[in-house]
């Protein structure tokens, strides 16, 4: 695997190779498995396959989280190795922003529903660092996780405002055993947070066997109350939006989709699940 380091050498390299079909994935590093299927889709549908690591600091509203970020970029190389990625591109702050660097772009309602509400700023921190990270690796096809739901419907957006030729492409989460959807901020849980996290996912499975039954509004509350219900789990939401605007799904909705945010101790955690 090459490692690039700096815009100019990465360029310099991919430029080298003509026709080549790139499949791009980017990460903030502490990879695991949901990163690696990422991964692997990329390297069966085209020539080239590069991978980022850029713990992207515009994008945190929490300077601890960004700090306590794990960043075990040893162990990153040689599971990329492993899985055959054929470029990381893992650059340092300064290759990547100017001081003071503004940034501004209209995206709509998407910026401020579910995650947005939550974490303010933070989708404008996601679209500046993506759109970068394109305009150097210029990739044929982008793969993102279903895992961040609203990061991809965000991401998509940009491309299709800004006219950014490449190809999105959707994969599903990958899950511990028990249920729990796999995260870099995984290792921040306890033995005993784990179990109490998988309250997360068992609520999403609860709401798609219910779902067709229980009118929304009461899948919705009563999700809420069995995510209230666990020891150690402070839940933020539980909806069901519409899968293609994030808007309150309702019956018309094509696709529906449940998207939670809770907090377990200190650790914030993100689950969803496509219910139809
Ligand atoms: P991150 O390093 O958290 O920024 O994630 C990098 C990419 O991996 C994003 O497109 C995520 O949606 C995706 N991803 C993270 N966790 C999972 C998972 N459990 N399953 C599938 N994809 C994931």
């Amino acid at each position: 695997m090459k490692i690039f380091t700096t815009r100019q050498q990465i360029r310099q390299y991919l430029s080298s190779l003509a026709n080549q079909t790139i499949g791009f994935v980017p990460t903030m590093g502490a990879l695991h498995n949901g990163h690696l299927s990422l991964i692997d889709r990329a390297k069966n549908n085209n020539d080239l396959v590069v991978c980022s690591i850029f713990v992207n600091p515009t994008q945190f509203t929490n300077a601890s989280d960004l700090e306590n970020y794990p960043r075990p970029i040893e162990a990153d190389i040689a599971k990329l190795t492993a899985a055959g990625c054929d470029v990381l591109f893992n650059p340092p702050v300064s290759e990547i922003y100017d001081d003071n660097e503004q940034w501004h772009l209209n995206i709509g309602q998407l910026e401020f529903l579910l995650e947005g509400e939550f974490r303010p700023g933070h989708y404008q921190g996601v679209t500046q660092v993506v759109f970068k990270l394109l305009d150097i690796v210029k990739p044929t096809s982008l793969y993102m996780g279903q895992k961040d739901y609203q990061q991809f419907l965000v991401v998509s957006k940009m491309v299709e405002l800004l006219n950014i030729p490449v190809k999105m492409v959707m994969c599903p989460i990958e899950r511990e055993p028990g249920g729990l959807a796999m995260s870099s901020r995984n290792v921040h849980l306890s033995a005993n947070e784990k179990q109490h996290a998988l309250v997360l996912s068992q609520t999403l499975t609860w709401a798609k066997e219910n779902f067709g039954t229980l009118p929304i509004y009461d899948l919705e509350q009563e999700a809420m109350a069995r995510l209230q219900n666990q020891p150690g789990v402070e839940p933020e939401y539980f909806e069901l939006a519409d899968g293609k605007t994030l808007l309150s799904a309702d019956e018309n909705s094509s696709t529906i989709v449940a998207l939670t945010a809770a907090k377990v101790g200190k650790t914030r955690l993100i689950d969803n699940m496509l219910l139809r």
